[in-house]
């Protein structure tokens, strides 16, 4: 009998399902049968690769509401955020299936002759893919990874494989080759290991924590084996003084609350300018405790619950209670539920500061003048996102520019978008996805020079 993935739902703790957890064998078997589906996928007419990416986002966009179901009931998430996510899916495809005709090389003069560049695909490509985001961060390196001409294997997270399959099940449908896009269900030290050090396997793109990460690119360097990294983050949200304190304090809630806090780009440290600290708390306060927490699928949900247990008890140790702030509202029994929190008084070297806590808690931390803002906003290993609001054009565009981070947004808390580059500075990560260039991280570039002298 294989090793099984329990699938559990979090709001009610209830069994959704149990997987076959794949072997090393498993992931053997399936670079194989990869490697033989890419040499076909990549000799094919760019146009013809293009109309079956294609097909597979209207396939998807034909199972929308199903893929959004099965979220609500793997990850917990609210039903609007599981439509969004499902949607997503489908503009990734059709966004990477508008590159595939456009993946052109360059001409470069060179005395002697022609001087070309192409772009070749790797090969086979592993994703290792979190459980927060299972639909949209699969599909972030699947969809380009596949329109420029790889095939790809990909294993989700122990908790939450559904959604992985039934995609693979939906390309199928669409047409896509046998082979071309496989879902590996396992542990990450298992599945994902065999992965990471298999030679059949060209690339791995991993996002999750920033210390599987680490191992997972000290591994990499065996084979100069190429990476991306999208990891951890403990992003600031700045408010100065002259901020529209009434849309900054309206929109916090949700900047950190989302998905119930397990978001990377979660803006977790409030930055506020002393002499407006008072007056922001007042606003934030009841927006905090009027959050809706509760069943994800009804459409009222604001905030549903974190992905398990161990999740749970993770959050829970960084927030004693004896610690002084502001916290909403949470539902009593099953399931894996944790109020809003809002932190105060906390030194800015506290663990709940510092360490990504990966759950609905934020720590309000004052500021002097800009100087302090963003010492305070760069005092971290990480630089994934962050928000400044201002009303002063040149004081956003110089925070904008000192804040080591890759995704920032002025007066929004907006970081991604598909046609936009995302990734991490520092320990956040390593590369880019997403944006104009996202399908060149799946390739080659070869450089060939054409003598017209012989
Ligand atoms: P995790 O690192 O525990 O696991 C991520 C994935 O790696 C899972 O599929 C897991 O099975 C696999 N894995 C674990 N050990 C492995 C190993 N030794 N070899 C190969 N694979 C292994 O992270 P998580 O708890 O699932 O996700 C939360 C983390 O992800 C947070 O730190 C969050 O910030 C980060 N994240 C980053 C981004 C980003 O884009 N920067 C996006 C989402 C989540």
């Amino acid at each position: 009998m294989p090793h099984q993935l329990l699938v559990l739902n979090p709001a009610t703790e209830d069994v959704v399902a149990t997987v076959p957890a794949a072997t090393a064998e498993d992931v053997d078997a399936a670079v194989v049968r990869a490697a033989a589906a890419q040499r076909g996928w990549a000799a094919a007419a760019p146009a013809d690769r293009a109309r079956l990416l294609r097909r597979f986002a209207a396939v998807v966009d034909d199972h929308i509401e199903e893929l959004a179901r099965l979220e609500v009931r793997e990850a917990g998430h609210t039903i609007g955020n599981a439509r969004w996510e499902a949607g997503n899916v489908r503009d990734l495809l059709d966004f990477a299936a508008g590159g595939v005709e456009r993946l052109s090389g360059r001409q470069i003069p060179v005395p002697g002759g022609l001087d070309v560049t192409i772009l070749e695909p790797l090969g086979v490509v592993g994703v290792i893919a979190p459980w927060n985001f299972p639909m949209p961060i699969a599909a972030w390196a699947t969809a380009p990874a596949l329109a420029a001409g790889n095939a790809l294997l990909l294993k989700p997270a122990e908790t939450t494989p559904l959604t992985a399959l039934r995609l693979a099940e939906l390309a199928l449908e669409a047409g896509l080759p046998e082979g071309l896009f496989q879902v590996l269900p396992g542990e990450g030290a298992v599945a994902g290991d065999a992965l990471v050090v298999h030679p059949g396997v060209a690339k791995i793109v991993f996002t999750g924590s920033t210390k599987v990460g680490k191992a997972i690119m000290a591994k990499c360097a065996d084979q100069v084996k190429r990476v991306t990294l999208e990891l951890g983050g403990k992003s600031p949200n700045i408010v100065f003084a002259d901020a529209d304190l009434e849309a900054a304090a309206a929109a916090t809630p949700m900047s950190f609350l989302d998905n119930s806090g397990q978001d990377c780009c979660a803006r977790t440290r409030i930055l506020v300018q002393r002499s407006v600290y008072d007056r922001f708390m007042d606003l934030l306060a009841p927006a905090i405790e009027e959050i809706v927490v509760g069943d994800p699928s009804d459409e009222r949900t604001q905030m549903g619950p974190l992905i398990s247990r161990a999740q749970l008890e993770r959050v829970r140790s960084y927030v004693p209670d004896s610690l002084p702030g502001v916290r909403g509202k949470a539902p009593e029994g099953p399931g894996f539920w944790f109020p809003p929190t809002v932190l105060t008084g906390v030194a800015e070297d506290a663990p709940c500061a510092v360490d990504e806590i990966f759950g609905p808690v934020a720590v309000v931390l004052p500021f002097e003048d800009e100087d302090d803002a963003i010492r305070l906003a760069n005092a971290t290993p990480y630089g994934l996102s962050g928000s400044l609001w201002t009303r002063d054009v040149g004081r956003a565009l110089r925070a904008s520019r000192a804040v080591r981070a890759g995704n920032l947004s002025v007066n929004s808390h907006s970081s991604v978008r598909y046609w936009t580059p995302f990734g991490g500075y520092k320990q956040s990560g390593l590369g880019r996805e997403l944006g104009p260039d996202a399908l060149t991280a799946f390739t080659e570039t070869k450089n060939v020079f054409i003598s017209t002298e012989a």
